[in-house]
């Protein structure tokens, strides 16, 4: 499958199923387009007949010299045997066993608590309630949620516990105590625990911030961006916003982590559109590991994203994208988390065709113990997997997520992205179809361009000419 595609300048030619990426000039644009046409690549003879370079030449001559596309056809041709062109799917022989595949528990996501001290407009966690009572999790739940863990997770050494919310800060002792708990249960069973908290950064002070450096792998810093765009999306609940307060704390624990390990990470929403703002205010602020991502709502939700937006947001991505290469290559560069790619393989067979590991390799717990498939379907009663007193009582659950990867999904099978993006969010996909053995579509549009922008990115640095 090739995708091709312009963007700032570039001519971009992309080999899906090898992930080979050519940057071309317009004349190996156009004929690999011509070629793909013609349907090269499910009969690769058309390549060796002379009739398709008469047929090339004819169609292409009055735009190129024809002496020019015979060279550019031998060149392609060269890349077709050295399999990076028009190749083949290697990856769907290994879906029955990626489907079979045994895995092992490597990541608890601990909802610490169901409680918080804002009142963020497009929660969905329902102002940290989760369609039901606030709670905060007992040092007993959690032991046992940790115990679980290590029980599950089979010959696995590292293993990732975030501490969720709600508001984790809000029951900041027992996450204390079940770090303390971790370290001492890691040494017994020969594990690591890497712990990571997520935090709206209301409570966070100096106890905090040196606890934190000393114990978590990683702590994900929630804030929208700028000033009137945060203090609308993120208040207090008395309605005042919560931007002054935070942002210098932000500040001194980036700081204090030395730009590593942490990442800021907001919600962008119909309120915003022109998010790129948002993240280069992040950069402007000193953070360097950003991550802003589209809000999901319900169609009647005044912030929730359209199909009508996107050609916006696309303009976004782009103007991002240029102007990250820029300040790259000025020496002021950051990452922004959504236009990470791995381009030389990424990660394993089945990660790669299956995602995220919700539901069998992650997990979500909630305050009073029970299990559900991830985070954003806690409170969905039919993704109840079990609980931390008896593990998992409905495999079945586990096995429908398993058997969950871009192949079983209609609309993945022929989507360039599929090896990046790896089927999407299944809980998503739940939310707006009802199964998540599909794709939300608006997501899809904007995972695609970022995608694209990715690529671009990587290609630009790459290229030593344009500064
Ligand atoms: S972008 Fe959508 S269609 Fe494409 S692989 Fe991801 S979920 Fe599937
Ligand atoms: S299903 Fe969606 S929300 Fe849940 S872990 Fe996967 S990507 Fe995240």
């Amino acid at each position: 499958m090739i995708h091709q595609y312009k963007n700032n300048g570039y001519d971009i030619v992309l080999d899906v199923n090898s992930g080979s990426v050519h940057v071309v000039d317009d004349m190996c644009y156009d004929i690999i387009d011509y070629l793909n046409k013609l349907g090269v690549e499910d009969n690769m003879e058309l390549l060796e007949q002379n009739e398709t370079l008469e047929k090339m030449e004819t169609d292409l001559g009055e735009t190129y010299p024809v002496e020019e596309i015979a060279e550019a056809f031998e060149d392609i041709k060269e890349l077709v045997k050295a399999g990076q062109l028009f190749t083949k799917d290697v990856y769907e022989e290994y879906i029955g066993e990626v489907k079979k595949r045994k895995t092992v528990v490597k990541a608890l996501c601990i909802h610490i608590a169901h409680d918080c001290n804002l009142a963020c407009k497009y929660c969905f966690a329902e102002e940290g309630e989760y369609h039901g009572r606030r709670a905060l999790m007992s040092y007993e739940v959690g032991k046992k949620a940790l115990d679980f863990l290590i029980a599950n997770s089979g010959n696995r050494r590292n293993l990732e516990v975030d501490f969720f919310g709600g508001e984790p800060l809000m029951n900041w002792q027992v996450v204390k105590d079940l770090v303390a708990y971790g370290r001492e249960q890691e040494k017994i069973h020969n594990k690591n625990f890497r712990f990571t908290l997520t935090t709206n950064g209301v409570l966070l002070n100096d106890e905090v911030q040196e606890f934190v450096n000393k114990e978590m792998d990683n702590v994900v810093l929630s804030l929208d961006g700028r000033k009137e765009v945060n203090d609308k999306m993120r208040p207090f609940r008395n309605g005042k916003g919560s931007y002054d307060l935070i942002v210098p704390k932000f500040q001194k624990l980036a700081d204090s982590r030395n730009q590593q390990k942490y990442y800021i990470r907001g919600t962008f929403t119909r309120d915003n559109l022109d998010f790129s703002k948002d993240v280069l205010h992040f950069a402007d602020l000193g953070f360097e590991q950003i991550s802003i991502e589209p809000v999901v709502g319900e169609e009647s939700d005044f912030y929730s994203i359209r199909e009508k937006d996107l050609p916006q947001i696309f303009e976004e991505y782009d103007a991002l994208a240029k102007e990250m290469v820029k300040r790259e290559k000025e020496g002021k560069g950051f990452t922004f988390f959504h236009f990470m790619l791995d381009l030389d393989g990424g990660p394993c067979v089945a990660k790669r065709l299956s995602g995220c590991g919700s539901g069998t390799e992650y997990l979500a717990v909630t305050p009073w113990g029970d299990l559900y498939p991830c985070h954003q379907f806690v409170g969905e009663e039919d993704f109840l997997m079990g609980n931390v007193d008896e593990g998992i009582t409905k495999p079945e659950i586990a096995d429908e997520f398993r058997g969950c990867s871009v192949y079983s999904k209609e609309k993945c099978k022929n989507c360039f992205a599929k090896f990046y993006c790896s089927g999407g969010c299944m809980a998503n996909s739940y939310k707006f179809h009802g199964s998540i053995h599909n794709a939300y579509d608006v997501s899809c549009e904007m995972e695609r361009k970022r995608v694209e922008c990715a690529i671009m990115i990587k290609a630009a640095l790459a290229d030593k000419e344009r500064v």
